[in-house]
């Protein structure tokens, strides 16, 4: 039997024609300190010479049971009631324990119910009521435990009850919200999530992001748009031309907001902020929500917020789901294909999300492991957006039962049944590393989570990774302890053992802007 690789075809001729890039090459071009995505919004009207995007996405299905096909909770999802909530800021509401306590109307109640929803999560319980209050919130919240919901329910309730204009066929568009992500895949999976709580009400979701021809995405948009979901450059293009206008949004959501206003995103959330038409923070709700928020990030959330925002952590800030087992094997950089290849006889067909670190990596590891038989396919930045559509499709499928990616598959993602993750690269920052695991153990589920440790290589995690399995209650491994022990020796670096927000404040400004380019066209 032999499998076809789904996987490297496009990512080895690169993007827009340009060849096969490696990690640093691909962020700055020759002589030139720019990263590509810092001018990617405004290709089109600044000469740039990349062809011009094609690619129009299959309709999507309108049938209910495409719509509402959901995983099951998993056995732990009772489990999350016992996550320590805290909750600070003055006058917080009080939380609900039920979906019928949160006061939905009926339309709303009916696609919850639809969606499989029978209990909020620990992020609803508290999210739902503070935004229904029309307060901002900063909130922190595991991988996989429910936040797109946490915000998109109280958001589609008040437009719901409130009424919205129709405004379909209107050559502008002014949409009541704008939910930003910094992928186009996450920022796919919300649209498809507020698609589905506004089956059948008068609210239109619509989403833009790069990849995808803009001129449909414009006439898309133009069918009506009440809550707009995008990657920041898309984002920025479209409102650049004159297509959207902001004067009536009145809410404004970061998923994944430590990325959104980390250094490679920052500029991009402040020209979006000083858009014309963009209410004052005054004037509209500003909802922020991560797993992860180093403290230097918390900071600059703080400006984009009222001064009294509420601070909504549920268990730990930046802590790791405690549903996924963790391992770490300690390998050399020659033994890892033999390591993963063990471990893909024994996962067999489960689905395994493998991380590496490179684009170029990706493509190796996936050929590889075609040659050897294993059905394998894999998404990353230089590939065309259909392929990785297909990619995640192949995957969600079961087609391609492994799926090798950067990154930018590392956020948000919620694919049922991952029941691995394998990070055969390391990240270079620990938050990567909480956030990648996260694909796994979604809603209750449990899953298993190997990490290929290289002395040579990773030897500056090894403590923020000790804080991470201890606070994840796994086991640490005694090698891991002794290692990290000679690196604060060598380093004289001394860990700050209470500190779980910071464990390693300079890793934003060291991060290597190689994935971020993902986001961008
Ligand atoms: P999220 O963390 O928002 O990506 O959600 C993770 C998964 O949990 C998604 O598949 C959601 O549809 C699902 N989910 C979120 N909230 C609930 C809930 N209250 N009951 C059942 N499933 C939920």
């Amino acid at each position: 039997m032999s499998f076809g690789f789904c996987g490297t075809g496009g990512g080895l001729r690169g993007r827009g024609g340009q060849g096969y890039r490696g990690k640093e090459e691909e962020v700055f071009d020759k002589g030139c300190n720019i990263p590509h995505h810092f001018y990617a919004g405004a290709r089109e009207d600044s000469g740039d010479k990349r062809p011009k995007v094609t690619y129009v996405p299959p309709p999507l299905p309108e049938d209910e049971d495409s719509v509402f096909t959901h995983y099951k909770a998993g056995v732990n999802f009772s489990k999350y009631d016992e996550i320590l909530v805290d909750v600070s800021g003055s006058n917080p509401p009080h939380a609900i324990m039920t979906l019928e306590e949160a006061g939905f109307c009926e339309s709303l109640m009916t696609n919850v119910v639809k969606s499989g929803y029978v209990t909020p999560t620990p992020v609803q319980k508290y999210g739902v009521p503070i935004i229904s209050a029309g307060r901002d919130v900063m909130a922190c919240a595991q991988t996989g435990s429910g936040k797109t919901a946490a915000f998109l329910l109280p958001i589609l309730q008040k437009l719901m009850v409130d009424g919205v204009a129709a405004s379909c066929f209107n050559e502008i568009q002014e949409p009541e919200v704008v939910i930003v992500a910094p992928t186009r895949e996450l920022i796919n999976q919300i649209f498809m999530e507020a698609r589905k709580f506004a089956f059948g009400t008068g609210v239109r979701p619509t989403v833009v992001y790069g990849g995808i021809n803009t001129g449909y995405q414009i006439r898309e948009i133009m069918k009506g748009c009440n809550l707009l979901c995008g990657t920041p450059g898309r984002l920025l293009d479209i409102i650049g031309k004159g297509k959207i206008k902001l004067s009536k949004l009145r809410y404004l959501v970061l998923d994944e907001a430590d990325r959104m206003l980390d250094m490679g995103f920052e500029p991009e959330m402040r020209k979006l902020l000083a858009s014309q038409g963009m209410p004052p923070k005054e004037e509209r709700q500003t909802l922020m929500f991560s797993a992860t928020y180093p403290e230097d990030i918390e900071r600059i959330a703080a400006d984009f917020l009222k001064p009294d925002y509420l601070f909504l952590v549920v268990g730990v800030v930046g802590g790791a789901c405690r549903d996924v087992e963790q391992t770490i094997v300690q390998v050399t950089r020659y033994s890892k294909r033999d390591e993963l290849k063990g471990i893909l006889e024994v996962t067999g067909t489960e689905r395994t999300l493998v991380f590496v670190e490179t684009k170029r990596q990706a493509d190796f590891l996936a050929a590889y492991l075609c040659q050897e038989k294993v059905p394998t396919t894999s998404i990353h930045g230089d590939r065309e957006q259909k392929e990785r559509e297909q990619a995640l499709q192949d995957f969600r499928s079961g087609k391609c039962p492994v799926l090798v990616a950067t990154s930018v598959a590392a956020r948000g993602l919620d694919i049922p049944d991952v029941q691995h993750v394998v990070n055969f690269d390391l990240p270079n920052n620990i938050d990567d590393y909480v956030h990648r695991i996260g694909r796994t153990g979604r809603c209750g589920n449990i899953g298993k989570a190997v990490s290929f440790y290289d002395p040579d290589t990773d030897g500056k995690l090894a403590d923020s990774l000790i804080k991470i399995l201890s606070k994840a209650q796994q086991e640490v491994p005694l090698w891991l302890e002794k290692a990290a022990f000679s690196v604060q020796g060598a380093t004289g670096f001394s860990p700050k053992a209470e500190a779980f927000t910071s464990f390693d404040s300079t890793k934003i400004e060291n991060q290597p802007a190689a994935q971020k380019e993902d986001e961008w066209e």
